[in-house]
Formats: structure tokens, sequence, C-alpha cells
């Protein structure tokens, strides 16, 4: 980290700064130019706050050099991660396919869909029971009763299971649930991803509605800070002005985020899209640029969903993507 003094700045006040970092654990390298006085902060900087040096009177600017983030890091960990979760592994090298309905509805409803996207080559069921909708009034999902119904689809059918977590009080009800989920609108909900980062499962971290992949990449290292490592995240769309599609699918973040991180990185094209006839493409465009898996809606019944039933695809048009799927993951060396 990079500070720059203002010209007026005294020894003293040069002193009591420098003091102050070596006080905080830093050592530092000193250079008085003709135009400006520069000190290099060592150490691991990620700790400091910006705002706080800037607030000195004698600094005229703050400039980090390395980024903010440390364990979602690749510089640290050169390496991709892979995890192993219920005999999957999920990162490079693989593609991992979660597949299953927006809201758990009935027992005859996960369990039949779980069934069908299994049997399409799904490596994972989704079903939320949990739902944040943006209506109170809309259905909010089954809650824990849904959370005992997808647990029995993954009984019937041995598939892993991913669901979304709203509030950290309901951590408990979680204890069969293999992936959870951190939705859009609570990825910055620091609370949670602090008590995520002391649980033992993996977090399936969407991206927000408006979010930096800076801002995203702070609250991955938010759950890792805490101990837990298995971090993927999901790229869900962002807003934009574009209104064609429900969000604006930003797969730019795939090759951005592998670029700087070793964490796994997925598509989800049903909820950045709302479009269920923009799922093929998008999830072939996900393959070639570098994602290890894609997360779809598949409703048995779309237009009878409680939610998300417009962007659903039936479990016909599930199989015909994951046609596409085998076949150019095949072609990017990536193992279903
Ligand atoms: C979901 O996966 O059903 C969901 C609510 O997604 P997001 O948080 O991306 O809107
Ligand atoms: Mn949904």
């Amino acid at each position: 980290m990079i500070v720059i003094l203002k010209p007026n700045a005294t020894k003293t006040q040069t002193d009591n700064l420098l003091s102050d970092l070596q006080g905080m654990g830093f050592t530092y390298h000193y250079s008085e130019g003709a135009q400006s006085t520069i000190i290099g902060i060592i150490g691991d900087t990620s700790v400091i706050d910006t705002d706080m040096l800037k607030a000195n009177d004698i600094v005229a600017d703050v400039k980090r050099v390395s980024e903010p983030y440390k364990l979602a890091n690749r510089k640290f960990h050169p390496t991709d991660s892979v995890f192993e979760i219920a005999g999957r592994l999920v990162g490079e090298g693989h593609f991992s396919v979660i597949a299953g309905p927006c809201s758990i509805e009935t027992e005859e409803q996960i369990t039949e869909v779980a069934q069908a996207v299994k049997k399409s080559g799904a490596a994972f069921l989704r079903g939320g029971a949990f739902k944040p909708r943006t209506s109170p009034y809309a259905f909010q999902g089954l809650k824990g009763e849904g959370l005992d119904l997808l647990v029995k689809a993954k009984k019937a059918t041995g598939l892993p299971i991913v669901t979304e977590i709203m509030n950290q009080h309901h951590l408990d009800m979680f204890s069969d649930v293999d992936v959870i989920q951190v939705g859009a609108r609570n990825m910055q909900n620091f609370e949670l991803l602090k008590e995520l980062g002391h649980c033992d499962k993996p977090i399936l971290l969407k991206r927000g509605l408006s979010n930096t992949i800076e801002e995203w990449l702070m609250s991955a290292e938010y759950i890792m800070a805490g101990g837990n490592e298995r971090v993927i995240f999901c790229e869900r769309g962002i807003r934009t002005y574009e209104t064609f599609t429900r969000n604006t699918l930003d797969l730019s973040a795939i090759p951005a985020l592998k670029a700087v991180s070793h964490l796994p990185v997925i598509v989800d094209p049903s909820h950045a899209t709302g479009l269920p006839w923009m799922v093929e493409p998008l999830t072939k465009a996900a393959i070639a640029v570098g994602a290890d898996g894609v997360m779809i809606e598949v409703h048995n019944n779309p237009k009878k969903a409680l939610c998300d039933g417009a962007q659903s695809l039936t479990p016909e048009q599930f199989d015909s993507v994951m046609g596409q799927v085998k076949a150019l993951a095949a072609f990017e060396h990536k193992k279903l």
C-alpha cells in the first residue's frame, strides 16, 4: 500500500504517522522526492482501512497495490481449488450441473423433478425452502417442511442437495443439506457470512444484484476468514439498464474471477435471463468461458409453479440442454 503525503506535512506529523504504522506491526519504505513524499507500507495491508489513513491531515492519497482479499486470492493459492462434495468433485476439470425447482412445493413435485434431472445427468438437486421474494404477499417457501421434503428427495434419488439460507439462526435446520446457497440479496449480509464461515458445509455464493467483482470476492473472504474455505461463486446476472432479460448475465465475470481467484465459479442462466429459451445458449456460453458448472431451474409443471415458473425448464427441455452440456463439456476436457 502506498501513502502519498501532502507537501505541507511537518516532520512531527510524519514521524507520528510512521510510528503509528510501526505500532500496527508494519514496516515501511520512506521516499522523499522533489515533488512528493511517499510511504510504502510493507506487511499484510488487507487489514488496513484506507479511509482511516485518508482521514489523517497530512495524507493526500492512499493507493492499494495488492488486493484487499487474501484467502480467495490466487496469488496466495496458485492452484485451482477443487472440492469434494458428497462424492462429486466441483472445480477445475469438472462441470457440475445443479438443477431443480425454484421452490419446493410438494413431496411429489420435488421427488418427480429430482428423478427427472438425475436421469438427465444432473449432479446436484436444488430447491428453495426459504424464498427471498420481492413481495411479502408472495409465496415465501415451505421453510422447515420444505427442507424435510428436499431431504426426502435426496434419499429417494441419492442426489446431494443445494438450498438457500436467509438467516443464520436457521443453520441448525440445514444439517442434511450438502451445499448452502447464499442468495443475491444476501451477498453482503455480513453477519450471515460470518456465521457461515464457522460451518463445515460448502457455500454457493451468488453475486449481488448490483455488486462489483471485488465486493463479491470480499464476501467470499468473509466466509473464508472464519475458517470455511469451500466457497463456490455463482454469477446470476446483474442489474443494468437492459429490460429484455430479467438481469444481464456478466459472462466476463467468469474469466475475471478465474484470473484473480482459485475458487470454482458457476453460472445461473435461469435467474440471469428469466427466459427459458436462453438457458441453453447461455449454458453453452458458460462452458466456453470456463465456468465450472451451471445451476438451472427445472419444474415438472412450470405453468403451475409457485415461484419463477416463467423461467423454468420442463424436464424434457432440461434433458435437451444436458445433451449439449455433455458434448461441450467433453470438448473442453471437463468431466461431468
Ligand atoms: C434462487 O436461486 O432461487 C434465487 C432466489 O436466486 P438469486 O438469489 O440469484 O435471485
Ligand atoms: Mn428462482
